[in-house]
């Protein structure tokens, strides 16, 4: 940490500032006196005090941290990238994901053929909602413990890796048994008792970003996690709420390359919520490859038309398929593979 006094702040003010860091162990203030003003460096783990307390001193004018408030989750800490292994399938390495799936699992009928269809063009990783978060409790709310049970049987059967929000920790065993990716929705990724179960959980878990999280927020909810240690986190992105009403949410490419920077967590892009229109999904899927993900979540259905969730941005089959010959050239660019 670096604390920075203002100019001309007198010697009483800086001594002050020196013995509040000195009341804790393991912190060495080494301040360094200026001609127009002292800036103090900590010399330790200073996650140990509290910046905000520091700021209010007297005298100080800025307190820049130096060490991540995120510790797991840091880049600082581990430097080389994460990569998740479920079987066959690695998310972080030099391949690409591909998530898909419907939005929920209706029937068993709807998410085989959704299995295979997105299976044969080129996805790995079967999504489907059971547990749906929905805005209204008059909306479909998901068929619950048996869509767990479709999904399952569809993603073995055409040997794909599964993944599906869970929203109350009493079902972290039941989904841990039947699925290989446990999702923590946006609305729940500040749903601390959730994040610390699947952190006890020994499943991956994907973790998508908060309607209105900064990267910080959500960098520490994924530190929640890994703090229980479960190491198998995945980061979404899947837009942010802002003041722009032409899509569904405002979708943050630059989160990618920032998480990059700031973590070695994986980190892929949902640019169906992120968008909520179908048009936007194949630029943006684009986009989020060329930016740095290490993969993408999108939402298909063998007939949107009937979808009981989120039919206005599910793909069809044959979009589906078009999106992946569009990634392509992208993800060779990237000098990675699908
Ligand atoms: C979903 O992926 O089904 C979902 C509800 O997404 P989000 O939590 O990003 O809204
Ligand atoms: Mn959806």
């Amino acid at each position: 940490m670096i604390i920075i006094m203002k100019r001309q702040a007198p010697a009483e003010e800086i001594q002050h500032v020196i013995a509040e860091i000195e009341k804790n162990e393991g912190l060495k203030p080494v301040p360094l006196y200026g001609i127009e003003r002292t800036v103090i460096a900590v010399i330790g783990d200073e996650r140990i005090i509290d910046e905000r307390h520091i700021a209010s001193l007297p005298g100080v004018s800025n307190v820049m941290p130096v060490l991540r408030p995120y510790k797991l989750a840091s880049r600082e800490t581990k430097h080389e990238s994460t990569i998740v292994k479920i079987r066959n399938v690695e998310i972080g390495g030099t391949k690409v994901v591909v998530m898909a799936g419907p939005c929920s699992v209706e029937d068993e009928e709807q998410i085989d053929t959704a299995a295979r269809g997105v299976k044969a063009a080129g996805s790995t990783i079967l999504r489907g909602g059971a547990f749906k978060p929905r805005t209204t409790p008059y909306s479909f709310q998901g068929h619950g413990r048996n869509a767990v049970l479709m999904l399952e049987a569809a993603a073995k059967k055409h040997d794909m890796v599964s993944v599906s929000e869970i929203m109350d920790v009493r079902d972290v065993e039941f989904m841990a048994q039947h699925i290989d990716i446990l999702q923590i929705g946006a609305r729940n990724m500040q749903n601390f008792d959730l994040l610390k179960e699947c952190g006890k959980a020994n499943k991956p878990v994907l973790l998508k970003r908060g309607l209105s999280a900064t990267i910080k927020e959500f960098l520490l909810a994924a530190e929640y996690i890994l703090l229980q240690g479960n190491q198998n986190v995945i980061l979404c992105e899947r837009g942010i709420r802002t003041f722009e009403d032409e899509t569904r949410n405002t979708l943050c490419i630059a989160t990618v390359p920032i998480i990059k920077s700031l973590s070695h967590l994986p980190i892929i892009v949902d640019p169906s919520h992120g968008t909520g229109k179908i048009a936007l999904i194949p630029p943006m899927a684009r986009a989020s490859i060329a930016a740095g993900a290490d993969g993408i979540m999108v939402e298909v259905h063998p007939n949107p038309a009937v979808a009981l969730c989120d039919a206005d941005q599910a793909l069809t089959i044959k979009n589906f398929e078009d999106l992946m010959e569009d990634i392509r050239p992208i993800v060779g660019a990237m000098k990675r593979t699908i």
